[in-house]
């Protein structure tokens, strides 16, 4: 059984890890629902390689000091060599002295070492594999149902894209959900063998199946990674394995062809991110902007965020702009 609270936090993403840390610093009883039986997301690392978000930049100031006080390090993104472009004939150019991911940053050990350490400070008040189907308000506080259990909390904060949020039957604008149309797929190779030939690892295709390539070794660069996001919708294909992988072949050259490990995260596929109108690709970069809160409900997660929405610094501004409104708006059980 759950108990009631007097905060309660539906998604352990970063927003909501974030916040309900925030909050349990203050003393104040939360306790936080996740429908996945892991906390973090969008953010999911294998072995230290990141299948959500790999890259924060220097002007992410919460980013960093929330990897300050989590005593976690970053590492610049690796830039040196030339960029592989392939045309949507198959012709490929390897003179390009390009980077298109200079000046980020990456995690040591992977993004999730972030939202892990922020839930282990949480203990017993995240429940995860707690997928919330429904949530309602009235005059003295919300009800939200999970399985099959209600609780009551006096407040409610919905920390999940708002086409979730609106499944559950909360009133939300329609809001488009950064990356959830996305697939990325990452190859681990004994060495990065592309540097010793001048090039940085990234890859610009228009033939695909992946659309984008970047190095995605780890921070000593013992052994080598690489990471694409595919076209919309190819991982969709049976194929799409093999032919991602001939193409890494393609641009990189026969070394390519017997990675360590391949593994893929089709986001579009998976119902604690994505919805339907997720599937088609968006067009650019949402302008995000907050949902109206009431006094009983308040929105966090990236895509109600004004400054940085859909980014991880975007979830962290949320996480921040409910932390003050919860602070403005105080209902005890
Ligand atoms: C492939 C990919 C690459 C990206 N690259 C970058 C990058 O390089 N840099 C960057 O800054 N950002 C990047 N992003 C975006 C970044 O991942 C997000 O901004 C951030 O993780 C959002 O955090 P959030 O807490 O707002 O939402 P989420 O991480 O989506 O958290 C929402 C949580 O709610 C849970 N949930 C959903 N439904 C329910 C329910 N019914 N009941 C209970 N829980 C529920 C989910 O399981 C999830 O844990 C990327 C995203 C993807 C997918």
């Amino acid at each position: 059984m759950i108990p009631d609270t007097e905060i309660c936090i539906i998604g352990a993403g970063l927003s909501g890890l974030a916040l309900a840390s925030a909050l349990r610093a203050d003393g104040r009883d939360v306790t936080v629902l996740e429908a996945r039986d892991r906390p973090g997301g969008r953010v999911l690392s294998q072995n230290g390689h990141d299948l959500g978000p790999s890259w924060i930049w220097p002007h992410n100031h919460r980013m960093l000091a929330l990897l300050d006080r989590l005593g976690l390090r970053s590492f610049p993104q690796h830039t040196t060599g030339r960029l592989v472009f392939e045309d949507a004939q198959g012709a490929i150019r390897r003179d390009l002295d390009f980077a298109t991911m200079g000046g980020a940053l990456r995690i040591a050990d992977g993004l999730a070492s972030v939202t892990d350490a922020l839930a282990a400070g949480l203990g017993d008040k995240l429940r995860l594999s707690h997928p919330v189907s429904h949530v309602a308000q009235d005059s003295t506080g919300v009800t939200v149902t999970v399985q099959d259990q209600t609780i009551r909390a006096a407040q409610l904060v919905l920390a999940l894209p708002p086409r979730l949020a609106a499944q559950l039957g909360a009133i939300v604008p329609e809001v488009p959900t950064w990356m959830a149309g996305q697939t990325k797929l990452v190859a681990t190779y004994p060495t990065p063998f592309w540097r010793t030939r001048g090039l940085n690892g990234d890859a610009i295709s228009h033939r695909g199946p992946l659309a984008e390539i970047h190095d995605a070794s780890l921070e000593d660069a013992r052994t080598g990674a690489l990471f694409g996001f595919a076209h919309p919708g190819a991982a969709r294909s049976d194929g799409f394995r093999d032919a991602a992988l001939e193409q890494l072949v393609r641009l990189f050259g026969p070394d390519a062809a017997e990675p360590t490990e391949l593994f893929f995260k089709d986001w579009s596929m998976d119902p604690a991110t994505a919805t339907p109108a997720d599937q088609a690709p968006l067009s650019g970069h949402p302008s995000y902007r907050p949902i109206p809160k009431s006094a009983r409900v308040t929105f966090a997660g990236t895509e109600t965020a004004s400054q940085d929405g859909g980014f991880l610094e975007g979830a962290l501004a949320a996480a921040d702009a409910a932390y003050a409104h919860l602070d403005r708006h105080s209902h005890p059980m």
